[in-house]
């Protein structure tokens, strides 16, 4: 359980940890609640570790033209507890507070999480559902993302070497919007077994738009857009929570099957599309 050797540094600005970064050769630390335990199994060997914990601006939640942007080092906590997600984009604060438990959620950070990319992390189903945007910048470039081109695959994303995220720009719900985050959390880790994120919006009685994010079912997070299809063309929750799943791959281990994470994914789309929609207004 003790790391093989390696060098530390952390930088005072962001330049100077774009600079250390640079050619992909050292490897970001954000909360550690990834890195270490994979260091310290040996899953990951960094030769060199760059600490963006004393780089200003990384972290924090702002409002601007018409969306929330929260700064990569933003803890699930900060995001959890947060008085102007909780009245523009509850969804993503709902989310985070279903990671982990406590001490996992005031160390691990929303960027670290993203640039992971779990198959089985909570934030991205709701990254997805929102349609949020995903700002990039190396010691040459600087460029934003949506959700759908940065999650390439299981523990892949869109991230060039030298490359780390800045922050992620989160739209604003609208008020009239309901939502709900609905998780069947691993007993062990609180890992997503399945993790559904819904939204949905009303229009006289019916409802206008419904997203649905899928996390843990497949390798990456998507959007179940069948299903999405039929709440939009005025077919009923059962009908749609039917359909999740349906040709997406689907992951199996241990703890359950392929078959059983798409049983998951439908009980608990329904039930997520119940309780958001009771929250529409
Ligand atoms: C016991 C336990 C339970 C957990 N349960 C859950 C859960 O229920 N749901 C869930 O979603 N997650 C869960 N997690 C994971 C947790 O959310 C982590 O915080 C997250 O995966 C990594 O974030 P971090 O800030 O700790 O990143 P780190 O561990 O520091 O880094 C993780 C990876 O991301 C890279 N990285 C970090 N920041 C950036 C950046 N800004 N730009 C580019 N690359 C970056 C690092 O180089 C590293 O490769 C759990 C973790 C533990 C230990």
């Amino acid at each position: 359980m003790i790391p093989q050797e390696f060098e530390y540094s952390a930088p005072a600005t962001l330049q100077e940890a774009l600079g250390l970064i640079d050619g992909g050769e050292r490897k970001v630390l954000a909360g550690g609640m990834t890195l270490i335990p994979l260091m310290k199994l040996r899953l990951a060997a960094p030769a060199e570790v760059v600490d963006l914990g004393r780089v200003p601006g990384l972290s924090g939640i702002t409002e601007a033209g018409g969306a929330v942007r929260i700064g990569a080092m933003t803890t699930h906590h900060d995001v959890e507890t947060s008085a102007l997600i909780r009245a523009k984009c509850p969804l993503i604060g709902e989310t985070a507070g279903n990671i982990g438990d406590v001490q996992v959620r005031n160390m691990g950070t929303m960027g670290g999480s993203i640039a992971h990319a779990a198959p089985a992390a909570d934030y991205p189903a709701a990254l997805v559902a929102l349609e949020a945007r995903i700002h990039l910048v190396s010691a040459h470039s600087d460029r934003t993302v949506e959700d759908s081109d940065f999650f390439i695959d299981a523990f892949t994303t869109a991230l060039e070497p030298g490359e780390i995220v800045l922050d992620i720009e989160v739209p604003l719900e609208d008020a009239s919007e309901g939502h709900r985050y609905e998780k069947v959390a691993h007993p062990a880790s609180g890992f997503a077994v399945v993790g559904i994120a819904a939204r949905i919006k009303k229009s006289g009685g019916r409802i206008s738009m419904a997203r649905i994010g899928v996390t843990g079912l497949g390798p990456k997070a998507f959007r179940a857009r069948n299903a999405e299809a039929i709440l939009e063309g005025g077919g009923d929750i059962a009908k749609a929570a039917a359909v999740i799943g349906e040709g997406e791959e689907a992951n199996s281990d241990i703890y359950a099957s392929g078959d059983y994470r798409r049983h998951l994914a439908r009980v608990h789309a329904a039930r997520a599309l119940t309780v958001a929609a009771s929250r529409a207004s």
